[in-house]
């Protein structure tokens, strides 16, 4: 078993700041990402709300300047997934594909993924027609239709970006306003290949092997009726990357974990950043806020030890 001051899981914003500062305090450290260094950032075309990047900055090419600045360094990295993580103050034990890691202290920066629609067929057409990441699918549609589902941020971002290649767009919410930032609102509502489908849900994915179309069903009056469509793109939100977290690990009704202002969880030596924390504003700014500070505490209660 190998053993480290400490061990960061994940490889977003939030964890590869983290590791840059524990690689800076002198810490014995292992990083540990299960797929590609830039977490969520990989999953949008452009960050364009980054201090000091006036012009906004291609998802990808963010990810790859924070990968660059750490590989600055040496340390320990494995990519694969951290499957069990039993705490134990003093010597944390987490479980990477098959091997065992042990660590005096662990940053938990595991992020958040997509939430499904849950609409019958979704499993069995994703792939086929729905899609959760405009960036990665978009481009199979080009001059075709497809629909929006959602009403934050994420869904109206994407939205514009899929404009950009797509013949038109259905942006279907369930409510009669949207929650997403008025600067993304404004662009929607102005883009001539946005139908806005408000009050409606997705009652059903229509078609055989792929989709071809939708029922909506309109929330006040209850009517439906069936639109047809080649893709579904699927901005719901988001829930906790988290099923590995152990049970001792305080956190709260959505399963984020909770920390105090420092970090800190309610386990000594385990500290949590980034999306993966219970907190209001889930962004890069906040999860690189969230490594270092998590950094830092993790590097002073090293210091004590
Ligand atoms: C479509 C979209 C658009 C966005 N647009 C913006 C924007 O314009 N501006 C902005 O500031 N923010 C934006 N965000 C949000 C931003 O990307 C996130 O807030 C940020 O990436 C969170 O960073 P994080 O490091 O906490 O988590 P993540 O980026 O989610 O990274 C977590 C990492 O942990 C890894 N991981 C998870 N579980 C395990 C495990 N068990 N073992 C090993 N590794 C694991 C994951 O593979 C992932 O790489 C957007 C997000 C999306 C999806």
């Amino acid at each position: 078993m190998k053993r480290y001051d400490c061990v960061v899981i994940g490889g977003g914003p939030a964890g590869m700041t983290a590791a840059l500062y524990l690689l800076r305090a002198g810490v014995n450290m292992a990083w540990v990402e299960k797929l590609s260094p830039g977490g969520q950032t990989l999953l949008t075309e452009t960050i364009d709300n980054y201090p000091g990047f006036p012009k906004g900055i291609k998802g990808y090419e963010l990810a790859d300047l924070f990968a660059a600045h750490l590989n600055e360094y040496s340390f320990d990295k494995y990519m694969d997934q951290v499957g069990t993580f039993e705490p134990e103050p003093g010597k944390h034990r987490i479980k990477v594909g098959d091997d065992w890691l042990e660590a005096k202290t662990v940053i938990v920066a595991t992020g958040s993924e997509y939430r499904k629609l849950g609409v019958e067929r979704e499993q069995e057409l994703t792939g086929r027609g729905v899609s959760y990441c405009a960036l990665c699918d978009g481009n199979f549609y080009r001059d075709k239709v497809v629909a929006v589902v959602g009403g934050g941020n994420s869904a109206l971002e994407e939205a514009l970006y899929l404009t950009k290649i797509v013949k038109k767009l259905y942006l279907i919410h369930r409510r009669k306003e949207f929650r997403g930032m008025m600067c993304y609102q404004d662009k929607c509502f102005a883009d001539p290949k946005i139908t806005m489908v408000l009050e409606s849900t997705v009652d059903a994915i229509l078609g055989d092997k792929e989709v071809s179309g939708l029922r909506l069903r309109n929330v006040t009056t209850d009517e439906t009726r069936e639109i047809d469509v080649d893709g579904l793109f699927v901005f719901v939100g988001f829930k906790p990357q988290a099923t590995f977290l152990p049970a001792e690990l305080n956190m709260d009704e959505a399963g984020y974990v909770i920390t105090d202002t420092e970090m800190h969880t309610n386990i000594e030596g385990v500290y949590a950043a980034g999306d993966a924390r219970s907190k209001l504003c889930r962004q890069v700014v906040t999860a690189v806020g969230d490594g270092a500070t998590a950094a830092h505490a993790a590097s002073v209660y090293l210091d004590k030890l």
